[in-house]
């Protein structure tokens, strides 16, 4: 410990504020506020009364720039707020920016094309029944209802998505569409921020929010926020509302693990440094209620030597099948996501292996493909034989067990069902043209379900009375209540545009105060 922090009375040190804060009162105010919710984590968090005098005025802050963020600057500014963005980062786009960007709708013509039936409510059942129907029937009604129009909308910006649908990863269901435009999840973000430019909404880079500011401890309406910028203090004032865009908190080893004990350090993670979900913590000091926070999601999506997002799972599941060291099948390979994730914990080194023919790999972004393969964290071979011999040196998998677990893969595939382990038909497709791939996977923390409570389809965060917290509002992934204990693969980009526009639709409604 520094010697200048030995200083500290006991309440300093607990709190995170200077001597300076306390003799100002605002320490005093702050502190109560924060132990009067209970919600006070140690250096984190500082709940902040309103200043005499605001440093800058806007009339929507908006906190975060992935997907849910930047939606809703583009329909706060149409709908004629003055919209202002902060991003704690260098570079933005958050999650968002790394992410696949696989979107989940359904549209019935496109895909009777493909001989797949489906329906917005056919989406909205299986969202409900894969997250063990916690998820609210209300949002997710909204969500699958409005997902169609949220990826027209996405078109509109200027994202391109491949017109075939397919099953992603953990999907369920053929009703997953791909951006074309190099980067996926990135293109998406490339392309809202361009609206965002066009619109000249600013973004103000490497500045935090820190704590938000409101009428009265626990009372009254958020007025605005005190973010850090270069190391100062910025009290902001935001005259219609406050958005939380704040994305997960996967990435935060001990937030995380206090709501799901095994997710200790040594878990990988698919997520940016970033997702560490302290304005969930800051909403909560302002009486805000959370739910869901242990649902955390696992994916199969972690490279095996790398320990970092970066498998070839994402290439998809219906052309192959996982095994694991043994060289032997184990769980089908379009479960739900947490079935998959629980089934490859329980193999040896908590390893799986994707192993996919062409028709699989040739997907999409063979660019990151070769990447992977030249690095020498997935392989390829010409037959099925020579990739037996190579996950044989590579991994010590058995050769003849490997060969054995693909024809009676294939075998299935040729009698039209998976007595093994169920996999769907649609789904079931031969492991047959070279050449040949392998992706040695583990699952890593990937989502967090969990978060900031909302009224219904509003965005509004609801307090811990049930009550809404005037003017603060919150889409994404920093909010709880839509995918319930299992979030189905290419659902959370839906959520984050749906309710990303509401949220800037619905403050740009409000009466501005100042
Ligand atoms: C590798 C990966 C691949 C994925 N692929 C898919 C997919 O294909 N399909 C799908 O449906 N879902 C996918 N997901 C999930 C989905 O992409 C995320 O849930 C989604 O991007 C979250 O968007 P968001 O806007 O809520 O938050 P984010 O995109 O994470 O953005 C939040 C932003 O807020 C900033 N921020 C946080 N706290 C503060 C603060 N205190 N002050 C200022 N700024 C702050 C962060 O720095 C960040 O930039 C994937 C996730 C990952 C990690």
């Amino acid at each position: 410990m520094k010697s200048d922090e030995k200083k500290k009375t006991g309440i300093e040190a607990k709190s995170g504020l200077s001597r300076r804060d306390f003799i100002a009162g605002t320490g005093i105010a702050a502190v109560a506020g924060a132990l009067a919710t209970g919600a006070l984590l140690p250096g984190k968090v500082e709940a902040v009364p309103p200043p005499k005098k605001w440093d800058r005025t806007t009339d929507v802050l908006i906190i975060g720039t992935g997907y849910s963020g930047l939606a809703a600057a583009i329909e706060a500014h149409d709908a004629g707020s003055k919209v202002t963005i902060i991003e704690k980062a260098r570079i933005i786009g958050g999650n968002s920016a790394i992410a696949s960007g696989i979107y989940n709708c359904a549209e019935p013509d496109v895909q009777a094309k493909y001989g797949i039936k489906d329906s917005p409510e056919q989406h909205y059942q299986q969202t409900l029944a894969a997250g063990d129907f916690r998820g609210d029937p209300e949002k997710v009604k909204y969500m699958t209802d409005n997902a169609l129009a949220g990826r027209k909308w996405l078109e509109k910006q200027g994202v391109q998505f491949d017109e075939k649908p397919y099953t992603a990863v953990g999907a369920l269901w053929a009703r997953s569409f791909d951006p074309v435009n190099k980067g996926r999840g990135g293109a998406i973000i490339r392309a809202l921020k361009a609206q965002v430019d066009k619109r000249k909404i600013p973004i103000l880079m490497n500045v935090k929010l820190k704590a938000l500011v409101r009428q009265k401890t626990l009372e009254g309406d958020i007025m605005g926020a005190v973010v850090t910028e270069r190391g100062k203090d910025v009290y902001f004032k935001a005259q219609k509302g406050v958005i939380l865009a704040t994305g997960g908190f996967a990435a935060d080893v001990a937030m995380r693990s206090k709501h799901d004990p095994r997710l200790t350090a040594d878990v990988p993670t698919t997520n940016v440094s970033t997702a560490t979900g302290e304005s969930i913590v800051i909403a909560e000091n302002e009486g805000a209620d959370v739910q869901g926070m242990d649902f955390i999601q696992m994916l199969i999506a972690c490279n095996y030597y790398t320990k970092k997002y970066g498998s070839l799972t994402n290439l998809g599941v219906d052309h192959a099948l996982f095994v694991n060291l043994e060289g032997v099948r184990f769980v089908a390979e379009d479960q739900r996501r947490d079935v998959m994730a629980e089934a490859v914990l329980k193999q040896t080194k908590k390893v799986l292996l994707w192993v996919a023919d062409e028709q699989c790999a040739k997907r999409f972004n063979p660019k990151m493909t070769e990447e992977i393969i030249k690095d020498n964290l997935a392989f390829r071979a010409n037959t099925l034989e020579q990739l037996a011999k190579i996950l044989n040196e590579k991994l010590q998998v058995p050769e003849k067990a490997f060969l054995e677990s693909v024809a009676k893969y294939n075998e299935s595939v040729k009698n039209g069902k998976d007595a093994q382990f169920g996999k769907k038909p649609e789904n079931l497709k031969p492991v047959s043209v070279g050449p040949f791939y392998a992706s040695p996977t583990q699952a890593g923390v990937h989502h967090t379900m969990g978060g900031v409570q909302t009224k219904g389809t509003t965005c509004q965060v609801m307090d811990r009375e049930n009550k809404v917290i005037p003017r603060l509002y919150a889409a994404g992934e920093v909010t709880g209540g839509v995918h319930g204990t299992n979030r189905v693969g290419g659902n959370a980009t839906v959520d984050c545009v749906v309710f990303g526009r509401n949220a800037g639709i619905n403050a740009a409604r409000e009466k501005a105060w100042g």
